[in-house]
């Protein structure tokens, strides 16, 4: 038996969700995020089923991600959110960088006359994420200096939302109105309309005004919404009950694993380390084969659930670096090498990625790429 647990990438899910996309934005251009080996779901496959949907353009976070789609084939224009040193490869795989001050649109220049080429860049404000992009008051004056370069077209403008959940609305609309007075100081300068992007999921499915040119989600093409996802407001039992298809997305990951050994002990035996699970009764305690190594976070001790038989049945004892112990006793008939649901359906039951996401403090963001990264994954396309 291998460690770990095996992901299975629904690729149908993802299309499912691009055109779900699509509708909500009446058909613009689609900036499919696939950063992260794709949340999780593994970069190179999504990004050919997003190719074969006809993404318009997929982004992802540094340069080496975008190489490693273009040498598997992916022939899609591709963005390169947040590294801007490899100037030579930018050319080389034919990207988009993203560039964020001047001195990166000077090399990118020299390098396209040595070429005699043009490329196309697009250039981030920071309109109050605090990460990255030209800000300050010199922001018109940079684009200004870097639409004249020689060799670089400035082929769209971008910024990015610090409200991952628009849970704070009124800074969204803050940074939505700074990014449009930029976009439109500039056009009535350079004399035409520049491409411009900012929507995130949370923009996508509830921000119209933010829609723009362009739209570029990532979360939501993988199946989930990035709303409401704080404690307060979304307690697990509701958790249990809200369903995705009610904004019409498809969770695309499932992952599985297999009992490796279940274990009859009696009342009063202590499970893992530090004890702080204790039988209560006489119990079958069954033992799988991942652990925090394999991104099942150890917040999950006592405070998780896997489903067996379509049933639920509750993590017991601390998570261990590569094992961890379920209570079996309420169900029958399971045996060794049965499979085990982490997470996604089996039978009428299913364990969402927001879910764990609570349960972990966290957010599915994390819940995805923790156990997408490190699982086995394989693909298959159900409708
Ligand atoms: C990750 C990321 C996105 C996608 O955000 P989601 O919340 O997953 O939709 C969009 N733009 C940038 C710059 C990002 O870093």
């Amino acid at each position: 038996m291998n460690r770990g647990a095996v992901a299975e990438i629904n690729l149908s899910a993802i299309a499912y969700n691009l055109q779900s996309v699509r509708k909500i934005v009446k058909n613009r251009p689609v900036i499919a995020v696939v950063k992260a080996d794709a949340y999780g779901h593994g970069a190179v496959e999504v990004s050919k089923k997003l190719f074969e949907e006809k993404v318009s353009f997929l982004a992802v976070a540094f340069t080496g991600e975008a190489i490693e789609l273009r040498e598997a084939g992916i022939k899609s224009p591709i963005i390169v959110l947040f590294d801007t040193g490899y100037i030579k490869e930018f050319f080389d795989f034919k990207l988009i960088p993203v560039i964020y001050n001047v001195d990166t649109a000077s090399s990118l220049s020299a390098e396209a006359k040595k070429k005699n080429i043009i490329i196309k860049v697009h250039v981030k404000i920071d309109t109050g994420m605090g990460r990255l992009g030209l800000s300050g008051n010199h922001i018109v004056n940079d684009l200004i200096k870097i639409s004249e370069m020689e060799g670089i077209e400035l082929a769209g403008l971008l910024s990015h939302f610090s409200e991952a959940d628009l849970s704070d609305r009124s800074y969204a609309v803050l940074q939505l109105k700074r990014f449009n007075k930029i976009r439109e100081t500039i056009s009535k300068i350079l004399k035409r309309k520049i491409f411009s992007h900012i929507a995130n999921s949370a923009a996508v499915l509830t921000f119209e005004d933010a829609h723009l040119d362009a739209v570029r989600p990532g979360l939501m093409l993988y199946g989930y919404s990035p709303i409401n996802q704080k404690s307060e407001v979304f307690p697990p039992t509701e958790l249990r009950t809200t369903s995705p298809e009610l904004i019409n997305l498809m969770p695309a990951m499932k992952v599985k694993t297999k009992i490796l050994c279940i274990r009859n002990v009696p009342s009063g035996t202590p499970i893992s380390y530090g004890r702080t699970f204790i039988t209560k009764r006489p119990s079958r305690i069954g033992v799988l084969p991942l652990g925090y190594a394999d991104g099942y976070s150890r917040f999950f001790s006592n405070n998780a659930e896997v489903l067996v038989e379509g049933r639920r049945v509750p993590v017991v004892g601390r998570i261990c670096m590569d094992l961890t112990m379920i209570d079996l006793t309420d169900v029958k008939g399971v045996k060794e090498n049965d499979e085990i649901v982490i997470m996604g359906k089996q039978g009428d039951e299913s364990i969402t990625a927001q879910e764990l996401a609570y349960k972990a403090n966290t957010i599915p963001y994390e819940i995805l790429t923790s156990l997408g990264n490190k699982s086995k994954r394989i693909y298959v396309e159900t409708h």
